[in-house]
């Protein structure tokens, strides 16, 4: 697997988030779009509970 490279995060303009356990199963769960949210907010919305449930599963924390 490939692990996550700060400096290569950064270099995209990434930056570190760090939450609880609890906060990234809720996000991860947690779609809020409006029936006529654009493709944009839709997609937006999937990578950023995806991203969150892959760190859940890399740190065991899934269900
Ligand atoms: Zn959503």
């Amino acid at each position: 697997m490939n692990k996550t490279d700060p400096s290569m995060e950064a270099g995209k303009g990434r930056i570190p988030l760090w939450l609880d356990p609890a906060d990234l199963r809720w996000l991860a769960d947690h779609c809020c779009c409006p029936a006529d949210a654009s493709d944009a907010d839709k997609d937006r919305c999937g990578r950023v509970r995806f991203r969150a449930s892959t760190a859940l599963h890399k740190h065991g924390q899934s269900r």
